[in-house]
């Protein structure tokens, strides 16, 4: 059997941090498939686990050295607190360090019952199993910092949804599990010890660096939340949209978590929303940055007694770390814009040119991830606009544009094949686009058929290549593919 080298500093915390339990084992697993690569930087012998894996990955087989547990976390559902929800469904086997000398947890999602289940089964669908193995896979190519699919397989037993579902057990590599909501859940119960306890646990395992700081907690609320800063500035640069961004499905690593009603947008919609519980927009593309802020502020309201001894002061420090985490988005958001279009130096009309490019792709329906991808075409050769100007309702609009920004990018010395080959760097020609992820999951619900799932996962693990025999993949859909809504993953 492969062996895994767990050490478990989770387990290691005090019992009211979890509770342990062990997957429950399903019917007939099957392993639809292996991530061999991330296998190979997590120590672990791929070739094995392609053969006896599915009893692993479907929680049949507890691996030597494992020690399951589900993670206690509370947190704000919609803007609304809810003290306990906890791992209902996935089960925490343990962490390893990988080959860069990370450590990294592995939990198996869809393993059943657990004392946070509430009213839920503990169970999986197939078809969320797939889009977040997708999902999570092409956020990681894309270089957006993102947990990983280490495994996804069937079950063999049905789940019971609107419809019976194929069930299936997805296997998870995060940074760790540890989210604003597991603050809040110590925070509901007024147990400042156990707040200071996960905060140190939070530095020593994602932050070391601020052990020595004069001020460790106040640095550690910073560092959070610079890295969502930079997080969710990523996200708008590729046109993510996450769709349930929960203070539970924050975490305090910087990496996105939890893809659930996630999509891409393909017509640039600032507005847009695809998750159907997502009644109010709550979760729209351009309400991340500011639903961010309002998630850390949550985080902050855990640990301010913690930032200094003094209230009022600790208040005031507070609100000043919030203020920044302002400023920092924006530093990034706009960086990544200017190279999205091409801009290598800083200037102050830079926001406007790109706001204008946005309004412009706004109001003529522009197709966000082509827009950019062909904008690189445009560096290289005038003749490439008419294909750009293309892709919005109103070809001649985006002239005056071209002449502004032809004019920015002349002020800048490199030459026109460095630009275009920096902007191609950053703009994706493939995103798993939501069309795309719903035919691979209806093929492999329908019929058992995992090929589109093969092939989107392929194609989308080179999003800033030219993959000319996949230019298919490329495309927005076509009028009657569209994907209007997406569902939760339970
Ligand atoms: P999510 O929407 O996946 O972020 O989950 C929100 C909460 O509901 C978490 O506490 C989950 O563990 C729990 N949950 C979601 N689906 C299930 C399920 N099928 N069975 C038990 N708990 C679930
Ligand atoms: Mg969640």
């Amino acid at each position: 059997m492969t062996a895994f080298r767990f050490d478990n500093s989770y387990a290691r915390l005090p019992a009211n941090f979890y509770a342990r339990v062990e997957p429950t084992p399903v019917a007939e697993p099957w392993l639809i498939k292996l991530n061999r690569p991330l296998a190979g930087e997590l120590g672990l012998d791929a070739e094995a686990l392609e053969r006896d894996g599915a009893a692993i990955f479907s929680g049949n087989l507890v691996p030597k050295g494992a020690e399951p547990l589900a993670m206690a976390y509370a947190g704000h559902q919609f803007g609304t607190f809810v003290p306990q929800l906890g791992d209902g469904r996935a089960i925490l086997l343990g962490e390893v360090i990988d080959a860069g000398g990370r450590r990294r947890d592995i939990q198996l999602k869809g393993a059943g019952q657990t004392p946070y289940s509430r009213r839920g089964d503990g169970r999986a669908a197939l078809g969320p199993v797939l889009r977040e193995y997708i999902v999570s896979e092409a956020m990681h190519a894309l270089g957006v910092p993102t947990t990983r699919a280490l495994a996804a397989t069937v079950s063999g037993q049905p789940v019971y949804r609107e419809q019976i579902l194929p069930g299936a057990v997805f296997t998870r590599v995060a940074a760790s599990h540890i989210r604003v909501g597991t603050f809040q859940f110590f925070a509901a119960r007024g147990d400042v010890e156990s707040i200071r306890t996960l905060a140190d646990y939070v530095i020593d395992r994602h932050y070391p660096e601020l052990k020595t700081n004069e001020k460790p907690y106040l640095a550690l609320f910073k560092a959070v939340a610079a890295r969502q800063a930079a997080l969710i500035a990523r996200w708008l640069h590729v046109g993510f949209i996450h769709g349930v961004m929960n203070t539970d499905n924050m975490t305090v690593s910087g990496e996105t978590i939890d893809f659930g009603p996630c999509a891409f947008m393909d017509d640039y919609d600032s507005k847009a929303v695809f998750s159907s519980i997502d009644q109010f927009g709550r979760y729209a593309y351009s309400n991340q940055p500011a639903i961010g802020q309002w998630n850390l502020a949550r985080l902050a309201e855990t640990l301010v007694t913690l930032f200094d001894p003094v209230a009022d002061t600790a208040v005031n420090l507070a609100n000043d770390a919030l203020g920044e985490y302002g400023t920092i988005f924006q530093k990034h958001w706009l960086d990544g814009m200017r190279r999205k279009i091409g801009l290598f130096t800083d200037e102050d009309e830079d926001l406007d040119l790109v706001q204008s490019l946005l309004t412009l792709m706004q109001n003529g329906k522009a197709d966000f991830t082509l827009a950019f991808r062909r904008l690189a075409a445009s560096a290289e050769n005038a003749a490439a606009d008419k294909e750009l100007a293309s892709l919005f309702e109103e070809p001649q609009a985006l002239s005056p544009w071209l002449e502004q920004w032809r004019r920015r990018v002349e002020r800048e010395p490199p030459p026109a094949t460095e630009r275009a080959a920096a902007m191609r760097s950053v703009n994706p020609a493939f995103i798993p686009r939501n069309h795309r992820v719903e035919q691979a999951i209806a093929a492999a619900t329908e019929d058992a058929d995992f090929s589109l799932f093969e092939a989107l996962l392929d194609v989308t693990s080179r999003p800033y290549e030219d993959q000319p025999g996949h230019a298919a993949y490329a495309a927005p859909p076509e009028p009657g593919e569209e994907v209007l809504q997406t569902f939760c993953g339970t």
